[in-house]
């Protein structure tokens, strides 16, 4: 049975790969390993493995997480990449270092204020709705620039960029197009004068597109822990 250690070595291989194909330096995309419904114990092999950076997507498990994890948490870097509520923000605000999916501007103006002033600012990404799916989160690509610079504006915050989970398709090219939409936005945005440097795409399946479409951070769960 292939162990975590081993599937990391293979989506490190996947990863670099893809940016080799796409003409860009390895080190240009991070790996966020996702570790929702994994014990602690597992973040814990991975990290022996060599990995610092976890995601999460449902706040008290990931606090419980964080708290088993205390002795490492000067090595770890957190991520929220589910979605939040209005009612969490303040654990989120006080525990985690990202939050990838802002989407109102209520979420950054709370989770701003409620950032520790003995931490750095909060790191954040806006949740696009790419695909334009009805039931999926993220805000509409038409309401993104607005956003953006609303929340770029708030002091104990800092906005990295964008994130989106696409529609799933089958071939590369379907899966390419939604990861170059996030792409174009975001150069929109940097072109109205922001200086954004994350594009948070990517999963198991789909991280060689997002990678050639300019991916900074991919988000790979069942890749590297199994099926859920
Ligand atoms: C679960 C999840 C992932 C990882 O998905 P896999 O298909 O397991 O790699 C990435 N991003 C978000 C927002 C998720 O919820």
């Amino acid at each position: 049975m292939a162990t975590i250690s081993d599937n990391l070595q293979q989506v490190h291989a996947r990863i670099a790969a893809a940016c080799t194909q796409a003409g860009r330096p390895v080190q240009s995309v991070t790996l966020l390993v996702v570790s929702k419904t994994f014990g602690s114990d597992r973040v814990r092999e991975a990290h022996a493995a060599g990995e610092y950076q976890f995601g999460e997507n449902y706040v008290q498990e990931a606090l419980d997480k964080i708290l088993a994890l205390q002795d490492l948490r000067e090595d770890l870097v957190w991520h929220l990449i589910g979605p939040l509520q209005s009612n969490k923000t303040r654990p989120v605000a006080e525990a985690f270092d990202w939050v990838h999916s802002v989407d109102r501007l209520k979420i950054a103006q709370r989770l701003s204020e409620q950032r520790p002033q003995h931490l750095p600012p909060l790191q954040v990404c806006l949740q696009v709705n790419i695909s334009g799916e009805a039931s999926k989160s993220g805000a509409h690509p038409d309401e993104v620039p607005a956003l953006a610079m609303a929340v770029a504006g708030l002091p104990r915050l800092r906005l990295r960029g964008l994130m989106a989970i696409p529609e799933t398709a089958q071939t590369l090219e379907a899966q390419r197009l939604p990861h170059a939409a996030l792409r174009a936005l975001l150069e929109r945005l940097n072109a109205d004068g922001l200086a954004l440097d994350t594009l948070s795409m990517g999963m198991s399946a789909d991280l060689e597109a997002a990678v050639l479409e300019g991916s900074s951070i991919v988000r790979v769960g069942s890749a590297i822990f199994g099926a859920r």
